[in-house]
């Protein structure tokens, strides 16, 4: 009766892999599930199954394979396996364990799968937490900075371009002076779009990465491709028309470098250049793009 009121979904199996006994939760799992009585009933054997499985490619089932056969040869007295199965209306995550089954006499097998959404989902939303910019909605620093590791790795095993635009808003501070925090909030939200709309592939990431400090990564985009959506940036936040003072209106100013990095490259060094040219920008006069097209020695 124990066994069964546990929501836990729990199998007993023996050295060969052999079902002996499952509680209810097991059975009714697979019921709801559509899973074949050959992989969840008493008699089937769960480690044949499994091992079929893996044989066919899925990489999580060769991994369960080795985790149960490890437990059985006693290389490891537990195994612990996370895995998301998300059914068709809803997100779903379990934690299998596997441990022997405490009885000297028989070699059997306790497996075990608990539904750990819950936790998953909390977790989920810590990390969009810790990634994001709770402002704009756009990438933070930190996930900037690994997203640009990756591009970096991967542009240089193409050798292919890869391209940075930092974007910096002009006399913010004025902005904010004339028409108050708030407002300066709305007019980094709209930068924000603006940058998010010249996002447009899966190699591609806008962020913010400081106060009125926002970054586009193009990967696998060169000089001459960058330098139009960098332009085009800056038209776009004037086009934004946003006002303030007398007869002022944002502007902001950019600088971009792009390059085939090579084999050794820091990934700060793409960085460094686009900071390098947007200073040059602040200091022409603003409201322009300043271009650096590094070549890696
Ligand atoms: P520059 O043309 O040299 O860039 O001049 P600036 O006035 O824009 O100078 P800077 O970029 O150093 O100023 C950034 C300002 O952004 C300072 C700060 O008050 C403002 N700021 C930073 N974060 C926020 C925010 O979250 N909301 C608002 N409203 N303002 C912010
Ligand atoms: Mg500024």
């Amino acid at each position: 009766m124990v066994i069964n009121s546990l929501e836990e979904q729990i199998a007993v199996i023996d050295h060969a892999g052999t079902i002996i006994d499952v509680n209810l939760a097991w059975t009714n799992f697979g019921s709801e599930n559509g899973l074949s009585p050959a992989y969840a009933s008493v008699g089937s054997n769960y480690l044949k199954v499994v091992s079929a499985s893996a044989a066919k490619g899925n990489s999580h089932a060769s991994e369960v394979a080795q985790g149960i056969l490890d437990v059985m040869s006693g290389k490891r007295t537990s195994f612990y396996f996370e895995y998301s199965c998300h059914s068709p209306d809803e997100k779903r995550w379990f934690l299998m364990r596997v441990t022997r089954l405490k009885d000297d006499a028989r070699r059997m097998y306790v497996i075990s799968h608990q539904n750990i959404t819950q936790r998953k989902l909390v977790e989920e939303q810590a990390d969009y937490l810790a990634m994001h910019d709770p402002l704009t909605g756009l990438a933070n620093r930190r996930y900037f900075n690994q997203i640009l590791a990756r591009e970096m790795r991967r542009s240089i095993r193409n050798q292919s371009a890869i391209s940075l635009i930092e974007v910096d808003i002009d006399y913010f501070k004025d902005y904010n002076d004339t028409l108050g925090h708030i407002a300066g909030d709305q007019c980094l939200v709209n930068v924000a779009k603006t940058l998010l709309q010249f996002s447009r592939r899966p190699c591609d990431l806008a962020a913010r990465i400081g106060g009125d400090e926002f970054v586009l990564l193009l990967g696998d985009a060169d000089f001459a491709k960058s330098k139009k959506v960098a332009d085009a940036i800056l038209k776009t936040i004037n086009d934004l028309r946003l006002v303030f003072g007398e007869s002022r209106q944002v502007t902001a100013s950019a600088g971009m470098a792009s390059m085939i990095p090579h084999q050794k490259q820091n990934d700060d060094f793409l960085f460094q250049e686009a900071d390098k040219a947007l200073y040059r920008a602040k200091l022409a006069g603003r409201n322009r793009v300043m271009y650096m097209q590094p070549v890696a020695d």
